[in-house]
């Protein structure tokens, strides 16, 4: 079941490899030197998101507070509350 929405900003993504090396279940390097969302959906706003199950929260929180710039986010699907 999909209940949370991990998203990334990744226009503002600086390339430094953290959330993959985190989470490389989720995350990747792209050749242009930003990390990718695996499975991601691509926005028109450059930003990336996957919808996710609770069992894949506790290791997207991990890589969001990895993230030295906060351009990994997580919000709840019902209600867009915003955790991180
Ligand atoms: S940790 Fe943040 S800045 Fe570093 S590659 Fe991942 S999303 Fe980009």
């Amino acid at each position: 079941m999909t209940e949370f929405i991990l998203e990334h900003d990744r226009p503002n993504c600086i390339g430094c490899a953290a959330c993959a090396a985190v989470n490389p279940k989720h995350w990747e390097m792209n050749e242009d030197g930003r990390s990718d969302i695996k499975g991601g959906k691509q926005r028109e706003d450059g930003w990336q998101e996957l919808e996710i199950s609770e069992e894949n929260l506790k290791m997207n929180k991990e890589a969001a507070e990895a993230c030295p710039v906060n351009v990994i986010h997580l919000k709840k699907k019902e209600n867009g509350e915003k955790l991180i």
